[in-house]
């Protein structure tokens, strides 16, 4: 095992709608956590992209009167350039309709499952979810329509593909039991903990080239099948580490790797702790090391929906406020796995709170009083005040960011800036730079020059490491602040470097403030609109 390689990925979105900021905020969670894995110096591959073989985007391109491929490649480029809005680190985009490493993989994995004995064809009937790409057996109907779309199912009958789930029932509820696939937040293992114990049911794997309308990868050996949309999706993981196509890099990318992490929400879970591990276990690869699950957010108290008219576009929230806010809103005010409600007040409240009031107010008030007190340089004495609570802001963020949650590590980091900004008012900076000025006692004058540079430099190399512990959050701001102090962010996460050595004598440069106040929005303002 290569402890130092990390796989981390988002599920991959259908693209007949257009990207919402659900998504978004699955995106950065995603990238929070590759973002904080390279800072130690870990070697990442995060990849994202788009489950283009869907019979939905099908659907979607017949009502647009487009052909399907088109249709497809079009949307797929809105989900690509979320990703550069957001500021995302992803090291591939792949889309599995036009990537040329994705058949070749799914194939692959298809034959090894089949030469395992796990592929067996059978005559089905079933109601089947177009919404949710889904079977539903009769006890998981609501009225005889799905549970979660509330439309009336497809009624099918043909002769499909089917995987023998039921065959790897030990091997997953192993896999759930033992933790070697952690699942997070731990309610949802569970959940599929559930589905296991209630014993596990061979599941369709394609579908026939009609119902298909043609779209997809064909079944190796039967091109009257397409494959199934969830086996093929589930293989994006993989091919875009070369699945198939380098083995080389395939097998230092997953097989070696110290943890393959999947984020996801909490309606996937099912394919990505049951399915896909079973799909790996029968082709003879490694499962999945941990499940990141987040929760649904509604906007406005109301569900999100393209109906609905209220998806958000989060291309209109970045414009209006910055890709730094938004991830922020996301990252702090949204417990992972659990359910959230968005708002444009919650978003500039947040923003005004923490980044305005903290951290840019930290900022600001450091660099003027560096200005005026210290010829804007960074003292070279400190006192050693806040260097331990530096040192135990990062253990806590990054033993938070270890277990997969960039909320309650985003806490910690928050909670240290203000910390810094507490200790600061409490021991009244100027105060002492007044008594510079009016004391006429030299010796006192001298006291309470020392006194200032140390708490002033001590402040400073705070600012600096609140940057570093930043970085996997808010990248932007991160490197603004290292260069005000025309310094690299130092490395705070893992094995943190000496304490303020970076920056002691350096010039300090103002710059424009890092977060301005933004004025208030009352709710019901129809902001959103
Ligand atoms: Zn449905």
């Amino acid at each position: 095992m290569d402890k130092d390689a990390i796989f981390i990925s988002t599920s991959i979105p259908y693209v007949n709608g257009v990207p919402h900021v659900g998504f978004a905020w699955e995106l950065v969670l995603a990238d929070v956590l590759a973002r904080y894995h390279r800072a130690r110096g870990r070697r990442v591959w995060f990849c994202t992209g788009t489950d283009d073989n869907s019979l939905k985007n099908v659907r979607a391109a017949e009502l647009e009167g487009t052909p399907t491929a088109p249709f497809v490649q079009a949307r797929g480029e809105r989900f690509e350039a979320l990703c550069r809005a957001l500021g995302l680190s992803n090291d591939d985009f792949l889309r599995t309709a036009f990537d040329p490493r994705h058949a070749p993989a799914v194939e692959a994995i298809w034959r090894a499952c089949d030469a395992r004995g796990d592929i067996h064809a059978r005559s089905y009937q079933g109601a089947y979810c177009v919404g949710c790409e889904q079977f539903f057996a009769p006890h998981e109907l609501a009225g005889g329509r799905c549970p979660e779309h509330d439309t009336e199912l497809e009624r099918v009958d043909e002769q499909n593909a089917f995987f023998r789930l039921s065959r790897h029932q030990a091997g997953i509820d192993a896999l759930l039991g033992d933790g070697a696939l952690r699942i997070w937040p731990d309610a949802y293992r569970a959940e599929s903990y559930g589905w296991v114990r209630a014993g596990l049911v061979d599941f369709s794997i394609s579908r026939s080239v009609e119902r298909a309308r043609g779209w997809g990868i064909s079944v190796p050996g039967d091109p009257g099948q397409i494959v199934y949309v969830w086996f093929d999706a589930l293989v994006n993981y993989i091919s875009s580490l070369g699945y198939a196509t380098d083995t080389a890099r395939f097998d230092a990318g997953w097989e070696q790797a110290a943890r393959r992490i999947h984020v996801i929400g909490k309606n996937v879970t099912r394919f990505h702790c049951v399915y896909w591990p079973a799909i790996l276990e029968s082709a003879g690869l490694r499962p999945p090391s941990d499940v990141v699950v987040h929760g649904f957010l509604t906007v406005d108290g109301r569900k999100i929906g393209k109906s609905l008219g209220n998806g958000v576009d989060p291309f209109a929230l970045v414009e209006r406020f910055g890709a730094e806010r938004l991830r922020h809103y996301l990252l702090a005010r949204f417990p992972l796995g659990s359910d959230g409600d968005f708002s444009i007040p919650g978003l500039v409240h947040a923003s005004n709170d923490a980044l305005a009031d903290q951290l840019g107010n930290l900022q600001n008030r450091l660099l003027v009083l560096l200005e005026q007190n210290a010829e804007g340089r960074v003292p070279e004495q400190a006192e050693g005040e806040l260097e331990p609570l530096a040192r135990e802001a990062a253990a806590r963020a990054g033993a938070e960011l270890e277990r997969c949650d960039p909320h309650a590590a985003i806490g910690e980091v928050f909670a240290f800036v203000r910390a810094v900004n507490l200790a600061l008012a409490r021991s009244e900076p100027w105060r002492l730079a007044r008594r510079l000025r009016d004391e006429p006692d030299p010796a006192v004058r001298e006291a309470a020059r020392e006194r200032l540079l140390r708490l002033l430099g001590d402040a400073a190399r705070a600012l600096l490491w609140a940057g570093g512990l930043l970085e996997p959050f808010l990248p932007e701001a991160a490197a603004r602040i290292a260069g005000a102090f025309g310094a690299p962010l130092p490395s705070v996460y893992g094995d943190p470097g000496d304490w303020g050595q970076l920056i002691a004598g350096a010039q300090v440069e103002r710059g424009p403030v890092l977060f301005e106040r933004l004025a208030p929005v009352e709710p019901d303002s129809g902001a959103l609109r």
